[in-house]
């Protein structure tokens, strides 16, 4: 067995020998010529010249060994509902929904937008755009109209695949009015909406001309074999937004053929799972972890994937590991937030079941604190392992691998730099960090396979927000504070921007805070993340009115607080609404106009707001505090 360090080596000092070999566990059309073009920096081109599909490795080749093996399971608890799907079946059902996409006009590079709930209907709508080669932008179901709009405007779909409705808690959660409402506020209209109609929402319209029943459509295509489409190992594959902090979402881009050997590689090395066995990630479809470790990874690697629409508390808190027993899960990937909302209840709920199919559990998407570390592991008595990484790279920046060599697991760390990443934490001025130093964390290009080829549609964009730390040397910004210790694990220490994290779900303050300054009576508004027990994080906002008169009375402000959680409601959907809505006449701001987030956040925690000696005008800064309910000054 090599260790990590030296397989690490390898894939710094030599990627093309390194990256030509992991190439092998995915099928290819044609070879590739070359292993890497890195002739224009920082854009990466992986396998140059060879072709390939992302379907053909999920489905048809396993199809083709092992037709009637599990390819996915579908499980809701919401409706009751429990589907097994054979990889024969998969891609019977890919096929039918790729030929209803062709028969509404998709073709090779049109994008196609998915809104939906956590069905299966979901996946074969990815997994078919993929063997098609269109490009899918999966949009996450709890995001409203704004936010969806203008992803819309972004991707300009040709085509959008919904829902009537998502469940959760018990309760239908409509979607398509919100969809509809995203149309008639987008400038670009797609021609068609195919439609689900799970029969959750009886009140839904159908527009004549646009909406496309699924059920009716499908009939046509029961047998239709659609051939697979090869494709240059650097055509785009999907696009995937960020949470969007700049105000704008990233669309990131992601490629073929590196994609698709990245994740191979990932499900050998980290992941450990292998052929016939089962992969259960309680993520969404909507966030990155589905597109990788739901969708494309656990079936590139052969694996029966499980979909799961449901909470993890109901119909009671045992139900993951239910679902663990029952299908012998091996291997389960889910969120730190899940850890510590599961630590609440009984553990009796975890050792009821026989969980000796599983080897390890894990935990990626924001930093795993200590005690949730310690405490999961002491009760699953198996590795439960942190990974590192953002819906940019696709795959774990930091991480353990299992698969490689067995390394001590320490809490609170993610551990090591994955092979691939030539990981360093840099200071302010672009030199690099010694043991135990805090900086950012920074890779030196080029990025490995499968992280993002560009920002859709904007090449500048994609040098701009990621390349542009230093004037040198040229480095990919992660924008996470880092550390790395004498015995080279690293620490994740938190953003160097600002987003709020609600119970795993990832928004912008940029994003609420203008939804909240689209509502008329507010001038101005300052959005911070505040620590919550329970989510994680809670928005808090603090806003500015236009006229003092419209907050005069307490029933007043009550009205305009109501008021504005409504207008973020309707733009972003109800998890992006904040706690509170402090009413301030100033904000406290830099000399230069730089709001003082990190100073807002700092008090409303109870914190020493921190250096304030650039603050412009003092008294903003006594009234934040009495809106906090500090005591007034005497
Ligand atoms: P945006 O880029 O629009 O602000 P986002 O960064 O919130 O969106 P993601 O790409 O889903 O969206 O999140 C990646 C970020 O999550 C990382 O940059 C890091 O801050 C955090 N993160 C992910 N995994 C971990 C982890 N294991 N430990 C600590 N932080 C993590
Ligand atoms: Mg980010």
């Amino acid at each position: 067995m090599t260790s990590i360090k030296a397989f690490h080596q390898l894939s710094i000092d030599n990627p093309d020998v390194f990256w030509a070999e992991e190439a092998k566990l995915i099928d290819w059309h044609k070879p590739f010529t070359k292993t890497l073009d890195f002739s224009r920096p920082p854009f990466a081109k992986w396998f140059v010249g060879g072709e390939t599909n992302l379907c053909y490795n999920a489905v048809d080749r396993h199809a083709a060994k092992r037709p009637n093996d599990r390819a996915m399971v579908f499980i809701s608890t919401e409706t009751d509902t429990e589907i097994v799907y054979s990889f024969a079946e998969l891609k019977q059902e890919v096929m039918r929904m790729a030929a209803a996409m062709q028969s509404l006009g998709v073709g090779q590079g049109d994008r196609v937008l998915i809104y939906m709930p956590m069905i299966p209907e979901a996946t074969f709508a990815m997994l078919a755009c993929a063997r098609i080669g269109a490009i899918h932008s999966v949009v996450f179901g709890g995001f409203a109209s704004g936010s969806l709009a203008t992803r819309i405007d972004d991707a300009t779909p040709k085509l959008i695949v919904s829902a009537d409705a998502g469940m959760r808690g018990g309760k239908a959660v409509p979607y398509k009015h919100l969809l509809d409402d995203a149309i008639t506020l987008a400038k670009h209209k797609p021609a068609k909406v195919l439609m689900v109609d799970r029969g959750l929402d009886k009140e839904f319209q159908k527009i004549a001309g646009r909406d496309v029943d699924y059920a009716t459509l499908r009939t046509q295509f029961m047998d239709t074999e659609v051939p697979v489409t090869w494709l240059e190992s650097s055509e785009p594959s999907y696009i995937l937004y960020t949470s969007g902090t700049t105000g704008k979402p990233k669309g990131v881009q992601r490629d073929t053929g590196g994609y698709a050997v990245a994740l191979a590689a990932s499900m050998k090395h980290i992941y450990c799972g292998g052929v016939g066995e089962t992969m259960f990630s309680t993520s969404d479809i909507g966030w990155v972890v589905g597109h990788s470790y739901i969708v494309y990874g656990p079936l590139i690697a052969g694996m029966c994937t499980i979909m799961y629409e449901g909470t993890p508390l109901r119909p009671d808190p045992g139900i993951w590991w239910q679902i663990v027993e029952k299908y012998k899960v091996n291997v389960m990937f889910s969120a730190p937030t899940a850890a510590r909302v599961l630590k609440k209840h009984d553990t009796a709920y975890m050792h009821k079941y026989d969980l000796s199919s599983l080897k390890h559990l894990f935990l990626a998407g924001e930093p795993l604190d200590q005690p949730t570390h310690e405490w999961i592991m002491g009760e699953l008595k198996l590795p439960v392992i942190d990974n590192y990484w953002q819906t940019e790279t696709g795959w774990p920046i930091l991480a353990a691998m299992p698969g490689i060599e067995k390394t001590e697991i320490r809490f609170g760390t993610p551990s090591f730099p994955v092979y691939g990443y030539d990981l360093r934490i840099f200071r302010e001025d672009g030199t690099v960090c010694d043991a135990d130093e805090k900086g950012i964390v920074g890779i030196v290009p080029p990025l490995p396979p499968g992280c993002l080829s560009t920002v859709w549609g904007d090449d500048e964009r994609f040098v701009s927000t990621y390349f542009s730390l230093f004037r040198e040397p040229q480095v990919y910004s992660s924008f996470d504070w880092g550390i790395k210790d004498k015995d080279g694990y690293h620490y994740i220490l938190g953003r160097t921007d600002d987003v709020i994290n609600v119970a795993g779900h990832r928004l912008g303050t940029r994003e609420i805070e203008e939804a909240i300054q689209g509502h008329p009576a507010i001038a101005e508004v300052a959005v911070v993340g505040v620590a919550d027990q329970l989510k994680g994080q809670m928005p808090m906002a603090f806003a500015v009115v236009k006229d003092a008169a419209s907050i005069a009375t307490p029933e007043k402000r009550l009205a305009l607080e109501k008021a504005v959680l409504k207008q973020v409601d309707d733009s972003l959907g109800a998890i992006a609404r904040p706690s509170r809505v402090h009413f301030l006449t100033v904000l406290p701001k830099t000399r230069s106009g730089k709001l003082l987030r990190r100073s807002i956040q700092a008090l409303a925690e109870g914190r020493d707001p921190g250096d304030l000696t650039t603050i412009e005008d003092p008294a903003a800064l006594e009234q934040l505090q009495q809106a906090l309910g500090f005591k007034a000054p005497s």
